[in-house]
């Protein structure tokens, strides 16, 4: 927050879209309204300034929940950047959990599409106030009023026009501001885009042919308004017309309490339509002021606790995002929630229980970076000098500890071997590999105990091509990389127990330890449960840590197959010590042999993650395409009419049958199928698959 812009005209938000629909396009007339930047980048060519990550210009998608901030009307607007592409929900959640409210962009043409559900869901659990922006009226088959429908039918949305267009396709040429009963008037323009400054409207009485029309949608403003807001259901009901204001001032209390979604029209490409949109944003989305308070956990008594949004109550803020900078080293982007952030002080991350130092405090900005002193409640600064805060962390004063709702990240599912070519390319990798795990709380790489290789590891095909690039580019590794792989998990399915034993005592120092232990299953999600159930000390205190961590690497590689074991609870029942003998690696490698030896009793199954798919078929290629899915495993569980003839088939299917689904599903439907997917649980292969893949 810069110092002279007060709390209630700070603005977080995010503009969140289906692939395709104008998000970068939208963005990039937002901050040439509001003079971040002076040309628009050409999103075609890659060069838009939120997407700074090479790739992600070249393939026209968004990764990166960057934040920038720009001012509109006196008012401090930071954007959140959230992706589009479903491969990275992770993403749009973490952003989606510092924002205080959404632009969500339409495309006038195609409409509410199976990605904007998902992503509308999602910020319908986070109680995210929205307006909504119907993006490329220009285009042809652009048609608001389907839009506005389909968002009530689709999205089950209180959807509310407070705009109407003026003409449509390529006679789009202005907007009726339905509450000030005027009309704005774009010049023509063929334009792709590459202005210096946007158009701005010409302002103009409603053209006569649409009086009548304007009058009955603001009419059904009104009542909508009236629905869902006391004061101007009682205007209404006394017969008193609201005043523009009172009217505005309805609108936003229903909006920012997500009673209503006020819908609003313009063409992104042609600059049309953005300035009422900043308008929007400042007259009905919450501040920092408007949203409920955060609420959080005291670390040592577990007691819930909240903090207001007031420079005066103790620091706290999340980390959501970490981001390797070429200049500047590791930023961490922060929203504070209260207190005062100073620059130069430290603060307690409540998960590490470690103070660390903020030392410099920066607010980004498309193009530039400004050094702050201090960051004060709503604001979204990148940090500086956290050196091991991560991603989901909790920034405190460490006089008053909290613990703020921690974010949830999806196991990753697929991996991939790495290979590097020279003996450089291999340090280099290793340095790349833990930076971007760094960042990416769903990237992992880890390496297989068996053949040595690296194998990295992520959410879906694209994912792992995006670091493979980013790997190249950006850290010049050179590395041939093998085919996705599927990554399974082990686990048991019934309680067992082990008995293990590593007793060495020929010559020199001996070794000695035995351990007993019971494995139960636990319910999915759950990894690992450790609990020492021994009664009378047969196992000294000392050689207890040695035990967990042979549990733990017993873990790493499971019986069946070596992959991971998860969903499993390790219980140390006895055990046996030498006096003299005992050590550490004794009590680790005697608990491995337990653990593998109540595992194999414990009838173990292996696990495959399933993915929640989504097919956007043509009518007529449905019965193959869902008999394609079936052949894949997958359970078909719905399939309801679209739009335009098409049918939107849902499904669960095992990844492993789901590897280049794409090129399929174009050849069965002559390109026009479309599909997304996205990690739903891990759950047991059918048996014959198992025998199939581990001969057992
Ligand atoms: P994103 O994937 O949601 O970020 O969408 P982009 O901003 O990258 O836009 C996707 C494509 O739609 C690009 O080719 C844009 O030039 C085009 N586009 C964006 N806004 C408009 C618009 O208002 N009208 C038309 N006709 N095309 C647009």
């Amino acid at each position: 927050m810069a110092a002279s812009i007060p709390l209630e005209r700070t603005r977080n938000i995010g503009i969140a879209a289906h692939i395709d629909a104008g998000k970068t396009t939208v963005t990039e007339c937002i901050l040439v309204a509001t003079k971040r930047i002076h040309r628009l980048g050409y999103v075609d060519e890659g060069s838009a300034q939120m997407d700074y990550m090479p790739q992600e210009g070249e393939r026209g998608i968004t990764i990166t929940a960057a934040a920038t901030t720009c001012e509109w009307a006196a008012h401090s607007i930071n954007i959140i950047d959230t992706p589009g592409h479903v491969d990275f929900t992770v993403e749009v959640e973490r952003s989606l959990r510092v924002l205080d409210g959404c632009i969500a962009v339409f495309c006038a043409a195609s409409g509410v599409q199976p990605q904007s559900e998902t992503v509308w869901r999602q910020a319908n659990r986070y109680a995210i106030p929205r307006i909504a922006f119907v993006n490329k009226m220009d285009r042809m088959g652009a048609h608001f009023h389907d839009v506005l429908h389909q968002m009530r039918a689709k999205l089950e949305a209180n959807v509310v026009a407070v705009q109407l267009p003026i003409g449509s396709e390529d006679q789009f040429q202005g907007i009726v501001d339905l509450i000030s009963r005027k009309a704005l008037f774009y010049p023509p323009s063929e334009d792709t885009g590459r202005q210096l400054e946007l158009p701005v409207g010409r302002e103009g009485p409603i053209p006569a042919d649409m009086k009548a029309l304007s009058e009955t949608f603001r009419e059904a403003l009104v009542v909508a308004v009236a629905d869902v807001d006391e004061v101007v259901e009682q205007q209404y009901l006394d017969g008193v017309q609201p005043s523009e204001d009172e009217l505005r001032a309805g609108l936003r209390r229903a909006t920012v309490t997500c009673r209503l979604v006020p819908v609003l029209c313009g063409s992104a490409l042609r600059g049309r339509g953005i300035q009422p949109l900043l308008d929007a944003v400042v007259n009905y989305l919450p501040s920092p002021l408007d949203v409920p308070d955060v609420v959080g956990m005291e670390p040592d008594s577990g007691r819930e606790t909240t903090r207001r949004p007031d420079p005066d109550e103790p620091f706290c803020g999340l980390l959501f995002k970490v981001l390797a900078d070429p200049f500047t080293g590791r930023l961490a982007f922060v929203r504070v929630y209260s207190g005062v952030l100073r620059k130069g002080t430290s603060v307690l991350n409540t998960r590490l229980d470690r103070q660390e130092r903020a030392s410099r405090l920066l607010r980004m900005h498309a193009n530039k970076r400004e050094d702050l002193t201090e960051a004060g409640p709503g604001d979204i600064v990148a940090v500086i000098g956290l050196q091991t805060s991560t991603t989901g962390d909790t920034l405190c004063d460490r006089k008053a500890p909290i613990v703020l709702e921690s974010m949830k990240f999806p196991e990753p599912v697929i991996s991939m071997a790495i290979e590097p070519k020279t003996k450089l390319d291999q340090e280099n990798l290793i340095k790349a590999l833990a930076r971007l795990a760094d960042e990416d709380p769903t990237f992992a790489a880890s390496t297989d105990t068996e053949t040595g290789q690296q194998i990295i590891s992520g959410m879906g095909e694209l994912h792992l091509d995006i670091i493979k690039d980013r790997l190249l580019r950006e850290f010049k590794v050179h590395a041939t990389i093998g085919n996705p792989q599927v990554a399974y998990k082990e686990t048991i399915t019934q309680a067992a127990r082990g008995r293990g034993e590593f007793i060495r005592q020929t010559g020199g120092r001996g070794h000695y330890g035995v351990v007993e232990l019971e494995l139960e299953p636990l319910e999915p999600g759950t990894n690992f449960e450790f609990v020492n159930a021994t009664r009378g000390g047969p196992i000294p205190v000392e050689f207890m840590s040695a035990v967990q961590a042979g549990a733990r690497e017993a873990m790493s590689a499971g019986v069946l197959a070596g992959y991971p074991v998860s969903n499993v609870r390790v219980r140390i029942l006895d055990g046996k010590a030498h006096e003299v003998d005992s050590s550490e690696l004794a009590f680790k490698n005697a608990t491995v042999a337990a653990f593998r030896a109540a595992a194999e009793q414990g009838h173990p199954v292996l696990l495959e993650p399933v993915m929640s798919v989504e097919v956007v078929t043509p009518e007529g290629a449905m019965g193959e395409v869902a008999n394609d899915l079936a052949s894949r495993r997958a359970d078909v569980e719905s399939m309801t009419p679209g739009l335009g003839g098409t049918q939107v088939l849902r499904a669960l299917a095992p990844l492993a049958g789901m590897f280049q689904y794409s090129t399929n599903l174009r050849n069965l439907t002559q390109g026009r199928g479309t599909y997304t997917m996205e990690p739903w649980m891990y759950r047991p292969v059918p048996a014959e698959v198992q025998v199939e893949i581990v001969g057992r």
